[in-house]
């Protein structure tokens, strides 16, 4: 763990928005200013920026545990980061808009580790042993006060307003209605999708409400929720209708979610039987909104999906899943076959199926394929996305130069048919010059199409990733066969290729994992010990938020080494 945190105190910048995109840009442009003049005052070296978007500072989101912020937190509250350090905010309500106690015990949890805080807009560090420390610190909690009171105003009025909506639709008083459809009331979460409220009043989607009822009645007939996602793909777009910006974003706009329908029943069953529940955190009270929605599902139809599901899953239980063969990922590093799994003795295993049905040159060879998902879920949940930034830039002087020539071609169209307009060239002339730029214009149209959407597609995986953040370490369990279908498919889009090698002495694998943007990880994987090579780290925080958060993913029942370069396999091979 000592080689992973840099040893020495560095400046730790902050810069969290809690509002849309280009107010977020301008926001975090305005908070990383004069951090250099700043890493001089004190002397100390700047680790890249923490930058938090869209996190509200309010509940407590900001400080979760995959959050920059909350990594940075956890690994100085364990002393691994030098004292001296220094945490550099623009203002305390970057830092926290948390009741004021939490805001302080945040704030006093750092500086007893031996790490300052500075605040930029008013000129203070509070550091342990400081002489204005007492006065630094209460100027802090009025401050903390002041955010959290603001927070809370916003909160209050905009429950107030729900409130009252809400009491009225229970009241069935005219004014929550608009011929005879329920006003809709927002900014208090989000309505399904099979809802519209684009006219301010909650209706059926004209499109999706049969959508959601065709999915309901597979389910009834005994579908499995994969074979309904496949159906879904194969013949309806995913919505997009009302989710929230970080939702929408988030989603896999492509294709339909797994999760969704595996959760149908569990997750919707509210909306489906047309209940709408508002609660309201501050006071705590429920409202329940009884006929709100249209409905989808009638109780004892929820209850009878759900009934079939508790079956299946009995039936299921001593069947063993696999999250990483069968998606054409997991290869032989031999022959290039496919890894297959098997149970074994209790244990997940695969094995080169090439050298299984002598297909391949291979003896058939494996190794325990639940160290291997360990890893695999670890890594990909600690990843950091090489972003879709880069491969967009990639491509946009491509499509720049195409939008050119296009422009180009298309203003010769414009001058040769106004020549033949005028009378000034004849058409005979004209005439096959200008359908070779016609053709030219279709080439490049056909082009910048498939170039265009070839970056969406690359946004859409981008999506995709975004989900590893929800994933939790009980998918290792290999009883969790729900969970670990829908991680499956999260494997599927997330990695590009898993190439294994055998070591030199038994139990020994060299593992390449190659991941979909591009970035590679080196594994060598023993009884009890995995070397891991982390070549896409770089930059001080990302490397330690990262590899402090690989170590506690889940508890390692293995020795966990990190190396932040690629693995020298034969030096390796010495060690051991
Ligand atoms: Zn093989």
């Amino acid at each position: 763990m000592d080689s992973i945190i840099p040893e020495t105190a560095h400046l730790f910048p902050l810069s969290r928005v809690s509002t849309d995109e280009q107010v977020a840009k301008s926001g975090h442009e305005r908070q990383q200013k004069g951090l250099k003049q700043l890493s001089k005052r004190f002397g100390l070296p700047l680790a890249p920026v923490m930058q938090l978007d869209g996190v509200s500072g309010f509940k407590g989101d900001h400080i979760k545990d995959k959050t920059p912020l909350g990594l940075f937190i956890r690994a100085v509250s364990e002393g691994l980061v030098a004292e001296g350090s220094i945490l550099v905010a623009d203002d305390h309500s970057r830092l926290s808009r948390m009741e004021p106690t939490e805001s302080s015990h945040l704030l006093t949890g750092i500086l007893i580790k031996g790490v300052g805080v500075y605040f930029a807009n008013d000129d203070t560090l509070i550091l342990k042993g400081e002489k204005n420390i007492q006065l630094a610190l209460m100027m802090a909690l009025w401050k903390f006060s002041e955010a959290h009171e603001a927070s809370k105003q916003k909160q209050r009025f905009t429950y107030s307003h729900a409130r009252g909506m809400a009491q009225k639709f229970i009241d069935n008083d005219g004014s929550a209605f608009v011929s005879g459809k329920p006003l809709a009331i927002k900014s208090m979460g989000t309505h399904p999708w099979w809802i519209d409220t684009s006219d301010g009043t909650v209706r059926a989607h004209k499109l999706y409400f049969a959508v959601a009822r065709e999915i309901t009645d597979k389910l009834l007939a005994g579908w499995g929720s994969y074979r309904v996602v496949g159906w879904l793909n194969e013949n309806h777009p995913p919505p997009t209708s009302n989710m929230t910006k970080a939702r929408a974003t988030k989603r896999d706009l492509k294709r339909w979610g797994q999760s969704m329908i595996t959760r149908w029943v569990s997750g919707g069953r509210d909306a489906l039987t047309g209940t709408r529940r508002l609660t309201f955190k501050d006071t705590g009270e429920e409202f329940v909104l009884d006929g709100y929605y249209p409905v989808v599902a009638t109780l004892a139809e929820v209850r009878r999906i759900q009934e079939q599901k508790d079956a299946r899953k009995g039936s299921q239980s001593n069947k063993h899943s696999s999250m990483l063969t069968g998606i054409n990922i997991l290869k032989c590093g031999y022959c290039g076959f496919a890894m297959t799994s098997f149970m074994h003795r209790g244990k997940l295993r695969c094995k080169c199926n090439g050298g299984a049905v002598s297909a391949s040159s291979c003896k058939s060879w494996g190794f325990n394929l639940s160290r291997l998902e360990d890893i695999c879920c670890r890594l990909l949940v600690n990843h950091v996305w090489n972003g879709d930034a880069e491969r967009m830039d990639a491509e946009i002087p491509v499509i720049n130069g195409l939008r050119n020539e296009l422009d180009i071609v298309k203003a010769r169209i414009v001058e040769a048919e106004t020549a033949i307009v005028d009378g000034s060239l004849a058409i005979s002339i004209l005439g096959p010059a200008l359908e070779r730029l016609k053709d030219k214009q279709q080439g490049f149209e056909a082009e910048l199409k498939e170039l265009n959407a070839q970056s969406g597609a690359a946004r859409l995986a981008v999506d995709d990733w975004e989900r590893w953040e929800e994933v939790s370490p009980k998918i290792l369990d290999l009883n969790e066969h729900d969970l670990r279908a829908e991680v499956k498919e999260l494997m599927r889009v997330s990695l590009a290729e898993i190439r294994c090698y055998r070591g030199v002495k038994e139990r020994q694998q060299r593992i390449e994992i190659k991941m979909r943007d591009g970035t590679s990880y080196q594994v060598w994987n023993y009884a009890n010990k995995v070397v891991l090579s982390d070549n896409a780290l770089d930059g001080a925080i990302d490397f330690q938020a990262k590899a402090y958060h690989l170590f506690h993913w889940t508890e390692l029942d293995y020795v966990l080494e990190i190396k932040d370069k690629d693995i020298d396999w034969d030096s390796i091979v010495s060690d051991y």
